[in-house]
């Protein structure tokens, strides 16, 4: 199909070109959905997590793969500012996973579900014929005209996120290369299969005031940056060497001889935050701390640098097809 060719951003494109969101009503493009409401915005996103894409049952635990289900979905409601109001569950089981499996995954989404205090509402079960495949549907809230999107960045604004990025990834290919577990290593690991969805960050930052644009970081930043670019007509200056690194992730790469900008920028599911303020709020001290990254420029492409001098260094990031 001639869909295929556009990759999963022009599906996505050709869906919006088909339906209108309402006036008032921000609807694809961000992540969440925004609908204005008496007592604030509702925030609305979904994800779909699918066995042997998103998971692989031999790999990762039934609790593990719960966690992650609510995890990449409150991540959404951080990455708007939001405060999460409740979630609703739709799962398609084979029969082997059917008994204890379930029960266990549902203990694992109900461990950080508990964490932030966010109720299960609702959902759906079905039976399979051989994958598990699992939705996740999120509400949340956040104050009429402050949930922060991805197209408020300006030039001149710094590029900041709220933590080391490339350990999840890193953590993915440990998994898959079967490394020996060290104590890094299973650190890392343990970062790919519980994320932890930085709400915290994404209040402290809305009531700053000063953010231009914000997103979670699911695909990497060299991907997800470019979302920001396009949605806000800007380009940005990325400065290599100051992306956090976890001194795990630095040293699973001396060991492994792997690559940690390549990790760090094209590896998804670090489910930091991306966002754009003016400079100096590093400084703040009253709120979580953030590391700036780069700045935002005009034109539209991310312009790599290493210690000051340009570089070609290219990656895109984790993209479905
Ligand atoms: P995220 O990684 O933040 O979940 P995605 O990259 O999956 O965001 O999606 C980008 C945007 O496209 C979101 O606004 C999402 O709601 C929308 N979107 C993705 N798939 C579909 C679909 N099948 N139908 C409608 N909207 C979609
Ligand atoms: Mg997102």
């Amino acid at each position: 199909m001639a869909m295929s060719s556009k990759g999963e951003f022009g599906f996505i494109d050709f869906i919006k070109e088909h339906f209108k969101a309402p006036e008032g009503v921000m609807g694809i493009g961000d992540d969440c959905a925004v609908l204005p409401t008496d007592w604030g915005e509702l925030l609305v996103s979904t994800d779909l997590l699918m066995e042997g894409v998103h998971f692989l049952r031999e790999e990762s635990s039934p609790e593990d793969i719960g966690w992650k289900a609510a995890a990449v979905n409150l991540s959404d409601i951080a990455a708007m500012g939001g405060s999460p109001v409740a979630t609703f569950l739709s799962i398609a089981l084979p029969k082997d996973a059917q008994g204890e499996w379930a029960e266990r995954f549902i203990k694992g989404y109900a461990e950080i579900s508990d964490l932030f205090d966010v109720p299960l509402l609702g959902g759906d079960t079905t039976s399979s014929l051989r994958d598990i495949a699992i939705n996740v549907c999120v509400l949340g809230r956040c104050p009429s005209g402050k949930a922060l999107t991805r197209s408020g960045a300006r030039p001149g604004d710094v590029i900041y996120v709220t933590g080391p990025l490339g350990d999840s990834a890193a953590g993915l290919q440990a998994i898959l290369q079967n490394l020996e577990r060290t104590e890094d290593v299973a650190t890392l690991i343990h970062r790919h299969k519980r994320p932890v969805p930085r709400l915290r960050a994404g209040t402290d930052l809305i009531d700053t005031g000063v953010v231009g644009a914000m997103m979670d970081i699911s695909d990497g930043i060299a991907s997800d940056l470019r979302h920001i670019l396009k949605a806000s007509g800007v380009g940005a200056v990325v400065e290599l060497d100051r992306l956090p690194l976890s001194e795990e992730l630095q040293m699973v790469c001396q060991e492994q001889n792997w690559d940690a900008y390549e990790l760090a920028t094209g590896g998804g599911e670090d489910f930091e935050l991306l966002f754009t303020a003016p400079a100096g709020l590093e400084k703040r001290t009253d709120i979580i701390i953030v590391y700036p990254i780069g700045k935002i420029v005009e034109g539209s492409e991310i312009q790599w640098y290493h210690d000051g001098v340009r570089t070609d260094f290219d990656t895109t990031g984790y993209k479905h097809f």
